[in-house]
């Protein structure tokens, strides 16, 4: 009987201890539901991570800047809650996509001057038509249009190399995308310098001004080697370097480019530019497409960065790059759309389903660049190739929080059975609903928020009467 009684004691104790730990982690739960500035709820969750997740129904929770979890929408109502909640079911929420190269000003050349090869595009359209309209007020009108369309088709960061570029970058801030923008250096003289070393001087500038902007990190671009000296080549990477900014260059997109570098005593353009010491980590050369074996392989061992660009390369009957080979070789490559004169859009889609396209014919390998490889390439193959894997391309807690929410719901993309097809072979960037960068919603239900729509159209087609009479088209 005593023993008995004991026992009940001991029994009513312990399950009061046990009832006191489970009220106790109930308001500790309660308590635990965190408040976040944003949450994206019920999405097919595409994380380009390490492991290729996806989650559905997934869910993000960023707050300010930062992604603070990608988990299933479960988990995350358990833990979240948004100021602000986007509703994502049936779409696709996925990283920002990364152009890794462009000239963001040029779409007010879009269609200007069309099938032609390089050099006489270059050197007969649009150098002079550059020469008699480029301007702060034109890069201005450019990058606003550029912008627009950039957020409409899911870009979150581009790269770019242009002139002004310090107007370039005002704007890119005002619209709230990230940008590495590369002021050009080059030759001859052009609209914002009448030598290379104003070139430079400006560049320096530039770099100096928004050395530690959240949103913009400036570079210096060299355009290319058949437009520089070996000694501007060699001070402009040199001033990268001290500067610890990228160094954006157009490399090997002409077959006719090598012979500048024969001349200069180099098999290659790719060996030329190592001969000068110029390659390196934070150098991303722009198509890339006449390499050899040896180098591709200089460009892997020295971290250079690529980016691809088929549908210019395409258009302009430049080549076809060794994509399959740079990946095979673990070679940092993105995707870019280069200026809208020789693409001529910006939509990062087009990108992806073109680098498919274009590789599996090139190969005669249906496995050349898979839509995952497209999608990769898009996202945190740029942020690599750009030197900015840690910060951007997938959705992790602890990135930036660059995110785009993408409709699935066109005939075209019923049914559906793989996200990631679908990314690739029938989406395009008009699908994009939402466009996030650095936390901030620059797009939602396809309203842009941070520009004036149709007074960028507006001002863009009065420049295009400008451009018109200066070149007599
Ligand atoms: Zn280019």
């Amino acid at each position: 009987m005593r023993v008995g009684l004991d026992r009940m004691r001991f029994m009513w104790k312990a399950s009061a201890v046990v009832a006191v730990i489970a009220a106790w982690s109930l308001v500790a739960a309660a308590q635990e539901i965190r408040q976040v500035s944003l949450v994206i709820t019920n999405g097919i969750v595409v994380t380009v991570d390490g492991g290729n997740r996806i989650i559905a129904p997934g869910a993000v929770a960023i707050d300010g800047t930062d992604i603070v979890a990608v988990d299933t929408a479960d988990n995350v109502r358990r833990e979240f809650r948004g100021r602000q909640t986007i509703d994502a079911t049936g779409e696709v929420v996925m990283p920002g996509l990364v152009n890794t190269h462009t000239h963001a000003p040029m779409v007010l050349y879009r269609g200007l001057a069309d099938d032609l090869a390089l050099d006489e595009w270059l050197t007969k359209y649009i150098f002079p038509a550059e020469a008699k309209t480029v301007s702060p007020e034109f890069v201005r009108a450019g990058t606003k249009l550029a912008a627009l369309e950039m957020i409409q088709s899911g870009t979150t960061t581009y790269a770019d190399m242009y002139y002004f570029e310090e107007e370039i970058a005002k704007e890119t801030k005002a619209a709230g995308l990230r940008g590495v923008l590369g002021q050009t250096v080059i030759q001859f003289p052009v609209a914002d310098a009448k030598t290379p070393a104003d070139g430079l001087a400006r560049a320096e500038k530039f770099i100096q001004a928004f050395k530690n902007d959240p949103l913009i990190t400036p570079a210096v671009a060299p355009h290319a080697i058949y437009t520089n000296d070996s000694a501007t080549l060699k001070a402009a990477r040199e001033m990268s370097v001290r500067y610890g900014v990228p160094t954006l260059i157009h490399v090997a997109e002409t077959q006719s480019e090598a012979m500048t570098a024969k001349e200069r005593g180099s098999p290659t353009v790719v060996s030329y530019l190592d001969a000068l010491g110029f390659l390196g980590p934070g150098v991303l050369a722009a198509h890339a497409i006449w390499v050899n074996e040896s180098d591709m392989a200089l460009l892997k061992s020295r971290g250079v960065g690529v980016s691809h660009n088929p549908e210019s390369n395409m258009k302009l009957a430049s080549g076809i790059a060794p994509v399959k080979a740079y990946l095979a070789q673990n070679v940092a490559i993105g995707l870019g759309t280069d200026g809208a004169a020789s693409n001529n859009d910006l939509d990062m889609f087009g990108a992806m389903r073109a680098a498919s396209f274009l590789q599996k014919v090139a190969t005669s390998d249906p496995t050349a660049v898979s839509a995952r490889a497209a999608v990769q390439m898009a996202t945190i193959g740029g942020a690599r190739a750009l030197g900015m894997d840690k910060q951007i391309g997938s959705l992790e807690p602890g990135k930036r929080a660059d995110v785009i929410v993408v409709s699935m719901n066109a005939p075209r993309q019923t049914p559906m059975y793989d996200p990631l097809s679908h990314l690739v072979y029938v989406t395009r960037g008009d699908d994009v609903q939402t466009t996030i960068v650095n936390g901030k919603v620059l797009m939602r239900d396809r309203k842009v928020l941070t520009l004036d729509s149709a007074a960028v159209l507006r001002d863009a087609k009065r420049w295009a009467a400008t451009v018109s009479a200066a070149v007599g088209r």
